[in-house]
């Protein structure tokens, strides 16, 4: 038994608009967990990441700004799988645009 790869196949993908504000989190919390997208407590609940709303694009909006933001939803998942393959980190910052 081995407890060195505790943190194998999760990763937590931080969202910010242009600005830095935070938009949520797209996160895999645990390696047989499906990925989620959280967009913070104060603004809804979590659900299940990419739903069918969400490709080609995921949009969401900066409520700070009060501005659409977003960027293609296969970047993302790239991100999000590159930062789970390196196994260094959990966590990773990523810039959306505005729309
Ligand atoms: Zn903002």
């Amino acid at each position: 038994m081995t407890t060195l790869s505790t943190s194998e196949g999760i990763g937590v993908l931080k969202l910010e608009c242009p600005q830095t504000h935070p938009v949520g989190r797209i996160l895999k919390e645990a390696p047989h967990q499906a990925v989620q997208y959280d967009p913070g407590a104060a603004v809804g609940p979590r659900r299940f990441w990419p739903d069918e709303e969400d490709q080609p694009q995921f949009k969401t909006r900066c409520r700070f700004c009060d501005k659409p933001v977003g960027d293609a939803t296969a970047t993302l998942q790239n991100k999000l799988n590159n930062l789970i393959a390196d196994g260094v980190e959990a966590y990773r910052t990523a810039t959306l645009a505005y729309l």
